[in-house]
């Protein structure tokens, strides 16, 4: 069978199913490259003065962001960068996921700022996860909830503590897609609200969010950063369970057969989020501040005091 070409002739590296389009190494990368830039200036996901906090575990994703922010963003004056690690306290896992940060800010020259479960919380969360499963208080697949409870609340608290502007995550487009399906099915509208490609901020407690490879598939991310060399921590967190995947494995079915699909159920989703935005401003009313730790909540009790204090 012929070897697929890009439209330069150079050998494919990738087919867009989407696109219907083949491209080599170099157009790939400045196609991922153009796409995120045009997402951070379409959305205004940078401003003067901004001081970002960059959120890296070390896997594929956050890594790939970091280099991309770098690229794109590092050569402005105005605006400072950081990276922020949290260390959830999982053996044999996290501990070499941070060392791969800890490579790539150093080679990059960034500030790097590590903060973990076990000194911020009182616990790791290997400690945490087996105390619950002993108990039998929740079911068996809280490892997630557990996990992502906490690392929310701390990477807030900490972008604020270091004066962040905005906190900018790895999340890819299979991420979000699947995101707004969970939040749906959970019937976690609140949590909706806060998705979309530009921040928002319910309260001046909050630091937004920005996501600038919302709009790049997973396996383009991955492929980006083996093409960029970028050495990232591959292995599987031991605790992944629970809704999450058969959501991912749903909608990867879909997009077999459908392609296109994930784009789809996103920018149908964004098409929504002000009106849902907006009804949840009605609904939500003021947010409390958390009575044992003083952060932000939509209950007397903050969510990471209920399940970990
Ligand atoms: Fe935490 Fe679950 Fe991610 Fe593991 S897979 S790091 S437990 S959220
Ligand atoms: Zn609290």
């Amino acid at each position: 069978m012929p070897k697929k070409l890009c439209r330069c002739g150079k050998p494919a590296v990738i087919f867009r199913k989407y696109e219907g389009s083949y491209l080599c190494k170099q157009h790939f990368l400045q196609s991922v490259e153009r796409k995120v830039k045009k997402n951070i200036r379409v959305h205004n996901l940078v401003k003067p003065g901004d001081k970002i906090g960059i959120a890296v575990s070390g896997g594929k994703d956050s890594m790939t962001c970091l280099y991309l922010m770098h690229r794109i963003i590092g050569p402005r004056r105005d605006i400072q960068m950081v990276v922020i690690s949290i260390d959830e306290g999982i053996k044999g896992y996290r501990e070499k996921s941070i060392n791969r940060v800890k490579e790539l800010c150093k080679k990059l020259k960034i500030r790097h700022y590590v903060y973990s479960f076990r000194k911020e919380l009182g616990k790791s969360l290997d400690q945490k996860v087996k105390e619950v499963k002993k108990s039998k208080k929740y079911d068996l697949e809280v490892s997630c909830t557990l996990c992502g409870v906490a690392r929310r609340y701390l990477l807030n608290k900490k972008s604020r503590e270091l004066k962040l502007t905005k906190l900018c995550t790895g999340h890819n487009l299979d991420d979000e897609s699947q995101a707004v399906l969970m939040n749906y099915i959970r019937g976690d509208l609140y949590r909706a609200s806060r998705m979309g490609p530009e921040p928002v901020v319910y309260d001046k407690k909050f630091i937004g969010r920005i996501k600038p490879l919302r709009i790049i598939p997973e396996k383009e991310v991955a492929l980006y950063s083996i093409l960029s060399g970028l050495n990232y921590y591959g292995k599987k967190c031991p605790h992944r369970c629970g809704l999450r995947l058969e959501v991912r494995d749903f909608v990867n079915s879909l997009e077999e057969k459908h392609s296109g699909i994930k784009f789809s159920i996103l920018e149908t989703f964004d098409r929504i989020l002000p009106s849902l935005r907006s009804q949840m401003e009605k609904e939500i009313g003021e947010l409390y501040y958390c009575k044992k730790c003083g952060e932000p909540s939509s209950k007397e009790i903050c969510k990471t005091c209920e399940l970990w204090r």
